[in-house]
């Protein structure tokens, strides 16, 4: 299933104009989607109540059985300090046997109860396994493409795809395990670069940066060219380490603020902030107007920065694919169950044919966008390169050929705010 594109064109046209989809003037898509928002978080509360509710039962069960254990515990001590000093003082030996008799009973109750409250417990767990199956569809099958994983080659892929997104994670040995039991083989070129990848994500967050830099120093030209300041923003997070060390590390500091030279031109204000820094090391940078230099979320920010352009420069996507068609896949799914009913009642089976196309958008969010498509608001036709997309001079965007139709003795007058100018002005755009 190739998902169909998420339309990028809010910036463009008015966002209540979506793109073609076969849903397009059937009524309330919108409210659709509203309502199985509201009907999913329905199905997850019911489900969280039933986990509450064993939660609750665990707690409850520790705290008494704690309490009862403690309460055994003190007596068989009691029992042992009096057998210890059974002849050294005068016990009656029918006393002793009796609280030892009462001691054993008092223990085989408590065991009995504890294993039949434990019970319970069990009888409220699987009460969460019954809603689960009570609230969540198990059936997927209705909008799921049989035939998606019948070929060995499509299976091959699949195994591929996590592999890779094991290799990513770092778990490298349950990658290997999985390489083993699929038969997948995996080139060690392909691996290689994950594997460099997590050993220097681990010693930043470690916040060791001298792995990161010696990468960033071997791969500077292709950083540059590729316009990133990973190399920069590096060595300054070193330098504000060795602020952070005080008035002790003034020299070396001095000496270190050379590596910024390369830099110079591109960055000369964060250059000057740092050597500004200096003048308070003495009296400690964090009294000083330059504390926020000691910001804590710069590691996290460096860790993001690094995937990102390492990713970049390696030719490798940021987030993983399997990742995100997993939550693409989670998004969709209810959606396309839901339209898949819709179709059924309505019984206009046929409108959507499973073969390579999503009939709904979905958005991850911004750094999830790929292949934007542009569709004309006028004509409600996708863009192609024999009609382009055109913008006006006011900013609105239309398709070429509705700029041609709109075309009057020369003039054009913007269908959305409605100025007037001239055709020959419109300029096409790029996605
Ligand atoms: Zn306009």
């Amino acid at each position: 299933m190739i998902p169909y594109p998420v339309q990028d064109t809010s910036a463009v046209h008015p966002p209540t104009r979506k793109g073609p989809s076969c849903f397009q003037g059937t009524s309330g898509g919108g409210v659709l989607l509203l309502q199985q928002q509201v009907l999913a978080m329905e199905q997850c509360a019911c489900v969280e109540r039933e986990l509450e509710k064993v939660l609750h039962r665990f707690v409850t069960y520790g705290h008494q059985s704690e309490e009862r254990l403690d309460e055994l515990l003190r007596n068989v001590c009691e029992l042992r300090s009096q057998l210890v000093t059974f002849g050294v003082q005068d016990t009656d030996l029918s006393v002793l046997s009796q609280t030892m008799a009462q001691c054993c009973k008092e223990i085989k109750e408590t065991v009995q109860m504890l294993a039949s409250r434990h019970k319970d417990i069990h009888g409220s767990v699987s009460k969460v396994g019954k809603a689960i199956d009570r609230n969540f569809d198990a059936e997927v099958s209705a909008v799921v493409a049989e035939t998606v994983w019948d070929s060995s080659e499509k299976q091959r892929n699949l195994s591929e795809t996590i592999v890779e997104h094991l290799y990513r994670q770092g778990m490298l040995s349950v990658a290997e395990d999985l390489c083993q039991e699929s038969g997948v083989v995996i080139d060690m070129s392909m691996k290689q670069p994950f594997l460099e990848l997590n050993r220097i994500l681990e010693a930043l967050r470690m916040q060791d940066l001298r792995p990161a830099l010696e990468w960033a120093v071997t791969n500077r030209q292709r950083l540059l060219d590729l316009n990133s300041s990973l190399e920069f923003k590096l060595h300054r997070l070193y330098f504000i380490s060795l602020l952070n060390g005080g008035v002790e590390n003034q020299l070396e500091a001095l000496h270190y603020a050379r590596h910024f030279q390369p830099f110079a031109a591109q960055h000369q204000r964060d250059i000057q902030v740092l050597m500004g820094s200096l003048v308070y090391l003495r009296n400690g940078i964090e009294n000083s107007p330059y504390r926020s230099l000691l910001e804590t979320n710069q590691w996290a920010e460096i860790c993001n920065i690094f995937t990102r352009d390492a990713c970049a420069l390696l030719g490798l996507s940021v987030e993983s694919p399997l990742s995100v068609s997993f939550a693409s896949g989670c998004m969709a799914l209810p959606v396309l169950m839901n339209i898949k009913q819709v179709i059924e009642q309505r019984q206009c089976s046929g409108v959507w044919t499973h073969k390579d196309e999503l009939p709904i958008e979905i958005d991850l969010g911004k750094k999830c966008w790929y292949h934007s498509v542009f569709a004309c608001p006028i004509l409600r036709q996708q863009t192609s390169e024999s009609n382009p997309p055109m913008k006006l001079i006011c900013g609105h965007v239309i398709s070429r050929d509705a700029l041609n139709k709109l075309t009057n003795a020369g003039k054009l007058k913007c269908p959305y705010c409605p100025m007037e100018q001239n055709p020959s002005d419109a300029k096409q755009i790029y996605f």
